[in-house]
C-alpha cells in the first residue's frame, strides 16, 4: 500500500492585469495555495486554492503547522480516514475560511494521487456519470473602467459566438436603473434562447433590498440570481427564495456538509454552487451533492473547471462548470501545464490519469511568494 512520503505548499501571488471589480469588492492580485503530495511509490497528486486577494500564507501554515503531519506515513487510500483526522486536527483553528480550504486542498491531492496511482481520469475514478464532455458557462461581465453596456453586451455576445448557450455577468454594484441598461444590452446580445445567470457576490444586506433590485432584471429573464446575500444569512435566502420567481443560487464560500444541510432545510437555494477547494474538498463535496440530490438541488461548482470539470461529470445532479474563457480574472491558468478543450459550450473530458495536469514549475517559481524557494517540503 503506498504511504504519504512529503508534503510540499507553496504560495503564488499572481496579480490580475487590470484592476477588477463586482459588487463589494475590487481585486488586484490572487493568492494560490498549491500542494503536492508524494507517494513512496513515488506518484505525486497536486491541490490548490484561491486563498484571497492576500493571505495564502494562513492556508500554508495550516498545511505546514496542522495537517501535513496528520498524513505523512500514511496510507494514501485511507481518504475517509485522513479527511476525519485533518478536520478533528483543526477544529480549534478550522471549519471554514483558510483552514478549510488548507483540508481541501490536501485532500484534493490525495485523490489526484490515488487516481493517477490507479492510472484512470479522476472523473472514471470517481464512478463517472458521463465520460466524455460536460456542459459549462462563460463568466465574466465584470466591472471594469470605461466598460459601457454595449462593450458589456459585446464581451457576452463573443461567449455565444464562441459556442457558450449560458452566460454570467455580475450585477449588484450600481443603482438598480444603471443595472438594468446592463443587464438588458446583454439580454439584447445574447438573444432569448441563451441562459444569463447574474451575480451579485453578497451585494446586498436585507430582502427588500434584493427584491427591488431582482425586479428591474426580472423582464430580461435571468437564469439565476447568485450570493444576493453573506453566505452567513440562511434565513434571508429562504426568505428571497420564496419572493421571488428568479432561482437563488449560492455556496461558493460555505464550508462543510452542516452549512449545506441547513441552507437546504430553509430551502435558501436551489442551486447549489459549493466549491470543492473551498468547502472542504472533493470528500467533503461528494457529501453535499448527494444531500442535496436527496432534496432535489442542483450543484453548479464554483469556477476553477480544472477540478470541477471531473466533479460535474461524475454527480448525476449536477448541471453546468463555471468556466473563464480567458486569464484575465481567475488567472489560476498561468500556474498549470495544460488547458482544458471547451467546443460547444461543453468541456471536453481528458483521459490523462488524475486531474490530468501538474504545476507549471517555472511559472510557479515566478509567481512564488519566496521565489527563491518557492516550495516548502515536509517530511
Ligand atoms: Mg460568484
Amino acid at each position: 500500500m503506498p504511504k504519504i512520503q512529503s508534503v510540499s505548499v507553496c504560495v503564488a501571488r499572481v496579480a490580475l492585469d487590470n484592476v477588477t471589480s463586482f459588487a463589494t469588492r475590487t481585486v488586484s492580485a490572487r493568492d494560490y495555495c498549491l500542494v503536492k503530495l508524494r507517494s513512496t511509490q513515488g506518484v505525486e497528486g497536486i491541490g490548490f486554492c484561491y486563498a484571497g486577494s492576500a493571505g495564502g500564507n494562513i492556508a500554508k501554515a495550516a498545511v505546514e503547522e496542522l495537517l501535513a503531519k496528520k498524513l505523512l506515513g500514511q496510507e494514501s487510500l485511507r481518504v475517509e480516514g485522513l479527511w476525519q483526522d485533518m478536520y478533528q486536527e483543526s477544529l480549534l483553528q478550522g471549519r471554514a475560511g483558510s483552514v478549510m480550504r488548507a483540508v481541501g486542498i490536501l485532500d484534493i491531492a490525495l485523490w489526484d494521487l490515488n487516481a493517477r496511482a490507479a492510472g484512470l481520469p479522476l472523473h472514471l475514478y470517481l464512478g463517472a456519470n458521463v465520460t466524455d464532455k460536460v456542459p459549462a458557462y462563460a463568466s465574466g461581465g465584470y466591472y471594469l473602467p470605461g466598460k459601457t453596456p454595449k462593450k458589456l453586451g459585446d464581451e457576452m455576445a463573443s461567449y455565444v459566438a464562441a459556442g457558450f448557450k449560458a452566460v454570467k455577468m455580475k450585477v449588484g454594484r450600481l443603482s438598480p436603473k444603471e443595472e438594468e441598461v446592463r443587464i438588458r444590452a446583454a439580454r439584447e446580445a445574447v438573444g432569448p434562447e441563451v441562459h444569463l445567470m447574474l451575480d451579485a457576490n453578497n451585494a446586498w444586506s436585507d430582502v427588500p433590498t434584493a427584491l427591488r433590485y431582482l425586479k428591474s432584471y426580472e423582464p430580461y429573464d435571468p437564469y439565476w440570481i447568485e450570493e444576493p446575500f453573506g453566505p452567513d444569512e440562511i434565513d434571508m435566502h429562504g426568505r428571497l427564495a420564496e419572493l421571488t420567481p428568479v432561482i437563488v443560487a449560492t455556496g461558493e464560500i460555505a464550508c462543510g456538509r452542516w452549512y449545506h444541510k441547513e441552507l437546504l432545510d430553509k430551502r435558501g437555494a436551489e442551486i447549489l454552487q459549493t466549491d470543492a477547494c473551498v468547502c472542504g474538498g472533493i470528500t467533503e463535496w461528494k457529501r453535499i451533492a448527494a444531500t442535496a440530490a436527496s432534496y432535489g438541488v442542483t450543484m453548479c461548482p464554483h469556477w476553477f473547471h480544472d477540478v470541477h470539470a471531473p466533479l460535474v461529470a461524475a454527480t448525476p445532479n449536477a448541471r453546468y462548470v463555471e468556466f473563464f474563457p480567458d486569464d484575465q480574472v481567475l488567472n489560476f491558468r498561468r500556474l498549470i501545464d495544460r488547458q482544458l478543450p471547451h467546443k460547444n459550450g461543453e468541456i471536453i473530458l481528458h483521459r490523462t490519469p488524475g486531474l490530468g495536469f501538474s504545476f507549471n514549475e517555472k511559472s510557479v517559481k515566478k509567481y512564488a511568494l519566496t521565489p527563491a524557494r518557492p516550495w516548502t517540503v515536509i517530511n
